[in-house]
């Protein structure tokens, strides 16, 4: 009986994890199998969630960002071919076609793992006539990205001796965020200019805290206002930003934060079905089709609470759906990716100011699309005792069902160790917790970490309470 192959299109987090898994699923299960992962760029297996904070300059060096280099996978087994470009796949064939060293090649295969990832949205005001982009403009996405914005941001820094140089951020999600406070920490002046609000997956009375903290740290926030188009000098550099509201904001760099969106283009030509937002619909055993599977960001995911497909492109999700691609390619129907529930977090740090933010569950507009009856309250407390000098404020938005007591979110906005106790939170709602469960949960206090009720919990008590 020949070798079965397993081919990995993409060799970063969900890539990676799938052919990695795969092998070790197969010793166990004393099966010889060929892993293969195909690889458009040089890079692999890099934490693209460390990329600001190299910028930034508080990570030394891209080296310390990469779990494992090309060599490494190979050594460990996977026949990974990177400069490889995946083009097309002919299912009925069980081949895909690649692009390497400019001619065109095939390769067949019993098992596909796609694994492609997503990419950055580029607005059409962002690029040249010729289809490049504007000097001085470039998303975050990967490492070639963050090289190119510490090389930029350290440059600008350098020549800034009178006006302090600028950056325009458009996109207020978490990447905005952390773009924002890697520019400050290079000692830029930071224009946040998003269309809506700032980390507008909140609800709009803590976006609403969080903008007014970044403010205070001395960002300057312009929500509400889309970009309309850019002013360049003769070298084609960007010099300044028009947005929607009527405002120009003066530049001499722009960080295009604005989403990313699933690579899954030659997935319908395959017969490959995409969702609304075009990711793959993988089952929760990560199948897309007989002996076709995906996982991480080129894929939709079930949302635990709505049901609904949702698009959550996460270093998180990546992993963990990789694990289970891995191992279902070779043990089929033995793990799942049982959804997501939307947790997320970031922060904004500079000099003195200290911001946390993170989420998860429902917002209260999710909730009313999905037709969910949703109640809130909003809790103000500390992350310790108040005589201890780590309290720091933290506000807690607590989310139920008032008719069925369930409980469906919560945010959190404050100072150093207020985020992550969202945990908290996600682990009850992972559980199917109802509002009560939260509030009587057996949580740790001394001093130093919380208060004698803590504060996720208090603000579980108090909507408890009301409803
Ligand atoms: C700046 C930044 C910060 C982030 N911070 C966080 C965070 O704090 N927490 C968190 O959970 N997530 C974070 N993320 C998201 C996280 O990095 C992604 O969710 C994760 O990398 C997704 O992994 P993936 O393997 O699905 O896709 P990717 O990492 O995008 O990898 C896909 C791979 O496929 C390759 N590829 C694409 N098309 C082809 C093709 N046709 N042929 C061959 N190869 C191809 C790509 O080159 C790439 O190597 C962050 C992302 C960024 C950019």
């Amino acid at each position: 009986m020949s070798t079965e192959r397993v081919l990995v299109l993409g060799a970063d987090a969900a890539g990676m994890s799938a052919a990695h898994q795969a092998l070790r699923t197969a010793k166990q299960a004393g099966k010889a199998i060929e892993v293969v992962a195909l690889e458009k760029t040089e890079h692999t297996s890099y934490s693209a969630c460390g990329i600001p904070y190299w910028v930034s300059g508080e990570v030394d060096s891209s080296d310390e960002l990469i779990a494992r280099g090309p060599e490494r996978h190979r050594a460990m087994g996977v026949d990974l071919i990177t400069g490889a470009l995946a083009t097309g796949i002919d299912a009925s064939a069980g081949t895909v076609t690649y692009r390497k060293d400019g001619s065109e090649q095939r390769i067949g295969y019993d098992q596909l793992v796609i694994a492609t990832g997503a990419s950055p949205i580029i607005p059409d005001w962002a690029r040249r006539v010729d289809g490049a982009l504007v000097g001085g403009v470039a998303p975050c996405k990967t490492l070639v990205d963050g090289e190119q914005w510490v090389q930029l941001l350290v440059a600008a820094a350098a020549a800034g001796a009178g006006a302090a140089p600028r950056v325009v951020v458009t996109g207020g999600g978490y990447i905005g965020v952390e773009m924002a406070e890697a520019a400050r920490a290079r000692g830029l002046e930071v224009t946040l200019l998003t269309r809506s609000a700032v980390m507008s997956s909140l609800d709009p009375d803590m976006s609403a805290r969080v903008e007014k903290d970044l403010a205070e740290a001395g960002v300057h926030v312009a929500g509400n206002a889309e970009v309309v188009g850019l002013e360049v000098d003769d070298r084609g550099w960007v010099t300044s930003v028009s947005s929607s509201d009527g405002n120009e904001h003066r530049c001499d760099l722009l960080v295009l934060a604005t989403g990313v969106r699933p690579v899954s283009d030659f997935g319908p030509d395959a017969g490959l079905e995409v969702g609304e937002w075009g990711g793959f619909l993988a089952a929760p055993d990560g199948s897309v089709a007989p002996g076709i599977w995906a996982a991480g960001d080129c894929c939709e995911v079930r949302h635990r609470l709505t049901g609904q497909w949702t698009f959550s492109p996460l270093g998180t999700h990546a992993n963990k759906q990789g694990r289970v691609v891995g191992t279902n390619v070779v043990a089929p129907g033995t793990r799942a990716f049982n959804g997501v529930l939307g947790t997320a977090i970031t922060r904004y740090v500079h000099g003195d100011a200290h911001l946390e933010i993170s989420r998860t569950g429902l917002s209260t507009s999710e909730a009313q699309r999905a037709g969910l009856e949703i109640a809130s309250m909003v809790t103000e407390g500390r992350t310790a005792s108040g005589y201890m000098t780590e309290a720091a404020p933290a506000a807690v938005k607590v989310f139920a069902n008032p008719a069925t007591r369930a409980l469906l979110g919560a945010q959190i906005v404050g100072g150093r160790a207020a985020a992550k106790r969202i945990d908290t939170v996600a682990a009850a709602l992972w559980s199917g917790a109802t509002i009560d469960h939260l509030a009587e949960a057996d949580l740790a206090y001394a001093p130093p970490f919380a208060t004698v009720w803590e504060i996720v919990q208090l603000a579980a008590r108090r909507l408890a309470d009301s409803l």
